[in-house]
């Protein structure tokens, strides 16, 4: 490689999930301004670390990437893997629905959570075109959950004062309360 070329490989990027009670996943992300090639490729390496980790949901303070940007895959099959930059709900279903939800970041810990069976919301594409959707079941709390990640929130916030109770000597063990 003779001085006047560089090297053009992407770096990878040298990220691993952030475990509670790490202070970093309190951290409110900030919006993406504009998008570049680098939050296109850091965007799809926070996919690929999804898919690596078997997650349904990753949101880029996970990895101590504090920007709006969520990625999900409900399915598991690459071509399903969905990205959202500067999510914003726009609204909420009165009606909700109680499920089980764990996330990555709390590593053996679930519990049941009440979240609005669908969400209206905008997001941004790698193309910087603002959309809107209409999510609902599992899709709309996967989002939600993501979401509450940007704004420093984990579910384990979310839950009942009696289960909270139950798993805290689970947390412990992880280290916290915080
Ligand atoms: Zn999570």
């Amino acid at each position: 490689m003779s001085e006047t070329e560089t090297e053009t490989a992407a770096p990878k990027e040298e990220w691993e999930i952030l475990i509670y009670p790490d202070k970093r996943l309190r951290i409110k992300s900030e919006p993406v301004t504009e998008v570049t090639d680098a939050i296109r490729r850091k965007g799809l390496a926070l996919m690929d670390l999804m898919h690596q980790a078997r997650g349904i949901g990753l949101a880029a303070p996970q990895v101590g990437w504090h920007v709006q940007i969520l990625a999900i895959n409900l399915s598991g099959k690459r071509q399903d893997g969905l990205v959202f930059l500067n999510p914003k709900i726009v609204s909420t279903s009165k009606a909700t629905f109680t499920a089980s939800e764990m996330c990555l970041s709390v590593p053996g810990i679930s519990g049941k959570i009440e979240r609005p069976r669908e969400a209206t919301i905008t997001s941004m594409n790698f193309d910087g075109e603002l959309n809107e959707f209409k999510l609902d079941g599992l899709l709309a709390r996967c989002f939600l959950h993501e979401y509450d990640h940007l704004e420093g929130v984990l579910f384990i916030d979310r839950l009942s004062s009696a289960k909270k109770l139950s798993i805290k000597k689970k947390l412990k063990r992880l280290g916290g309360p915080e």
